[in-house]
């Protein structure tokens, strides 16, 4: 791995240790719930790699699968039975539910102090208010990685490109709660690659193959790609390969810093989930919540 690579799979293992250390230290054992519906196969192994790290770091999991044709009733029913069971901590709901399922009103149901997704509108609320709370996983692992790398981030111009709720909206608010100059970027910004140029920290959060080139980045910029795109690879077996939004070849030998994909943020997302669901069992529980 090059110098200037942001090893997420490293930074991930370390907050993973940290987490375990924490509850280690607690009295109580933090409990993640995880609420899938129907057989996707990806939904599968994220709810699979959910479960595995959770109790690796020695938390207590639950699983709540449910088949396909589950109404819509019967999974706010699951989201409510878990809210009030006091033993449960953190809940996610594994997006995305099948069509005919509301996945807002679904998300809506979720007791915002057991958000460890961060989606709800008052975990929304509060983050934009910048008051205590959960914070969506993806930004808050994007957060991490750039102060890996450039430490403290107060006054660097930072810019993101995407405005999802998922992860473009959050990430601006999270880095402007680092004092960071926010511009958010989107598919009507003009000027894409001039508005990049001027970013110390470039965060693409698009699902767009290889569309920031290596001139659209400032020498010496943080580049966070969170993009996962699959392609075409005729070399692998498989027959293709995941690749960022990043043209990573062009963009290397600019960037100060730069995330790879896979390998980036992405194993950053399942950390902080854990590290969520140790703050909500701590801010539940009146236990001082740690750093
Ligand atoms: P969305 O599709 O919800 O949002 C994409 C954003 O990109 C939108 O705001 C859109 O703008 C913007 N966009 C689209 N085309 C362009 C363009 N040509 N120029 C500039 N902006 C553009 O995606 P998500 O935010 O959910 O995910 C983004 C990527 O991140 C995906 O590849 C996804 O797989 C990945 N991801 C990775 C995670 C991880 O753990 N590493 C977790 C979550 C997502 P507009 O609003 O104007 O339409």
């Amino acid at each position: 791995m090059n110098s200037n690579h942001i090893d997420g799979k490293a930074v991930a293992a370390r907050l993973r240790e940290d987490v375990a250390l924490t509850i280690a230290s607690l009295s109580v054992t933090p409990t993640l719930a995880v609420v899938l519906v129907g057989d996707d196969p990806a939904s599968q192994v994220y709810v699979g790699n959910k479960v595995k790290f959770s109790q690796a770091v020695g938390m207590n999991s639950v699983e709540r699968r449910l088949p396909a044709e589950t109404t819509e009733a019967d999974v706010v029913e699951t989201v409510r039975a878990l809210n009030a069971d006091p033993d449960v901590d953190g809940i996610l709901v594994q997006l995305p539910l099948p069509a005919h399922i509301d996945s807002d009103r679904v998300i809506a149901e979720i007791d915002p102090d057991k958000d460890v997704d961060g989606l709800t509108e008052i975990s929304a609320g509060r983050l934009s208010l910048g008051k205590p709370g959960l914070r969506p996983c993806t930004p808050t692992g994007c957060v991490i990685l750039a102060k890996e790398a450039l430490g403290d981030l107060s006054g660097k111009h930072c810019v993101i490109i995407g405005r999802s709720i998922l992860v473009g909206k959050p990430a601006a608010l999270l880095f402007l709660q680092q004092n960071c100059t926010v511009t958010v970027a989107h598919s009507r910004t003009d000027n894409l690659p001039v508005v990049c140029r001027g970013a110390d920290i470039l965060v693409s959060a698009v699902g767009r193959p290889n569309m920031v080139k290596g001139d659209w980045i400032k020498a010496g910029a943080c580049v966070i790609d969170v993009g996962i795109n699959r392609v075409a690879d005729a070399s692998r077996k498989s027959g293709s390969r995941l690749v960022g939004d990043v043209d990573f070849a062009e963009a290397e030998p600019v960037a100060g810093a730069i995330t790879p994909v896979p390998g980036g943020v992405g194993p950053m997302t399942i950390a902080c989930l854990l590290r969520n669901t140790v703050l909500a069992a701590c801010a539940r529980r009146d236990l001082p919540v740690p750093d």
